[in-house]
């Protein structure tokens, strides 16, 4: 049997447009596409052998020349609110974490976007080990489709997508295009680009490819620090772009997608929670309809950081609102389980308690 590819060429990071000229190739009707795109996403289907619709022997010829691997559970943990973390297996053995997370308006599903972070912000767990590898397009959405499966007992399904796990989708940039792609298609999943949420460290150049792409997906930045000392000293990305590209261009996304961008802001006792740097923020992004979600910060055990007390961090929020933008405080889910987005942690050597 042929390896499983992961990258652009597996099927299941392969766009209906690519799917029937691969069908095309195997001199098969173009429409065979379509309907491998809608067994893959919208049934879920785990091996060609599942698609009745298909002869026997081109299900075989496919298994034979395109296998594919779907994402295989190792665990799951679930908490009292519903809130559940899934650890899923890829094709090499790599593991990723997806959570679910239950809203009043459905499940948003939170998904990661590499193995590991480039990074290395300084009060995250994700980027400890560095960047492993990429994840591909197919990856990212069958997490997605994962989701749902999980969400099936519960007569539910995946309304909206965060790409807020572990690494930061605009260094993966092609993949993410094409996953966005896959997520949205009506043949598939169906999800509206507004329903999808991009979380990024601040990588300019690619918040314009994004803001370019017609796909109006909801932006949220990661600040999490007035200034651009503070800013520096909390994540290395600064250097590269400095908060004088990155809020131009945060303001230009919005203005291009007609979408209100959030800026994540999260908050480290006595380091970024203080009245002045809440009156920095008020005066550095007031006046373009932002908006911003205060973060409690999840301790990770390597970095020396307190979360803020409830005091600051209601403090910080009525200062910002002063400056008439629209501030809110993250609701903290599934805490007895470690799943708040952002804490996601790669457990390869360490096993995940039950
Ligand atoms: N790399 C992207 C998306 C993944 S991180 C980004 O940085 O935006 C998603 C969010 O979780 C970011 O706002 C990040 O700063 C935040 N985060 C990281 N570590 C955290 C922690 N320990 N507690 C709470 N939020 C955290
Ligand atoms: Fe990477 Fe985001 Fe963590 Fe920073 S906060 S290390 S960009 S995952």
């Amino acid at each position: 049997m042929a390896k499983i590819r992961i990258g652009p060429d597996d099927v299941l990071s392969m766009t209906v447009e690519e799917l029937e000229r691969l069908m095309e190739r195997e001199g098969q009707p173009r429409f065979r596409g379509a309907q491998l795109f809608e067994w893959l996403w919208r049934h879920g289907i785990g091996s060609y052998e599942e698609i009745p619709v298909w002869p026997k022997p081109l299900r075989q010829r496919m298994a034979q020349e395109y296998p594919f691997h779907r994402l295989r559970l190792v665990e799951s943990q679930r908490a009292h609110d519903g809130t559940t973390k899934l650890l899923l297996e890829m094709a090499d053995k790599q593991r990723v974490e997806t959570v679910l997370l239950p809203h009043r308006f459905g499940y948003s599903v939170c998904i990661s976007s590499q193995v590991g972070c480039a990074m290395g912000c300084k009060f995250c767990a994700s980027g400890l080990k560095g960047r492993v590898r990429q994840l591909s397009a197919g990856e990212m959405a069958d997490q997605v489709s994962f989701g749902n499966h999980v969400l099936a007992e519960r007569q539910a399904r995946v309304s909206r997508v965060d790409v807020m796990g572990i690494g930061e989708p605009l260094d993966n940039l092609e993949a993410l295009m094409q996953f966005l792609e896959l997520a949205h298609h009506s043949q598939g999943m169906n999800l509206s680009y507004r329903h999808i949420t991009v979380s990024t460290s601040g990588l300019v150049p690619a918040i314009k490819h994004l803001a370019d792409s017609g796909k109006p997906v909801t932006l949220a930045v990661s600040l999490h620090a007035p200034n651009d000392a503070l800013r520096l000293s909390l994540m290395p990305v600064n250097r590269a772009y400095p908060l004088d590209q990155l809020i131009p261009m945060s303001r230009y996304y919005a203005e291009k997608t007609g979408r209100r961008v959030t800026f994540e802001y999260l908050l480290l006792k006595d380091v970024n929670d203080g009245e002045k740097e809440a009156h920095e923020l008020g005066r550095l992004i007031g006046g373009f309809g932002a908006h911003v979600n205060l973060i409690p910060w999840n301790p990770v055990a390597e970095h020396p950081f307190q979360p803020s007390p409830k005091a600051h961090v209601r403090r910080f929020q009525s200062i910002v609102q002063e400056y008439g933008i629209s501030c809110t405080i993250r609701r903290e889910l599934g805490q007895e389980i470690d799943a708040a987005c952002g804490q996601l942690r790669l457990r390869e050597e360490e096993p995940v308690s039950p």
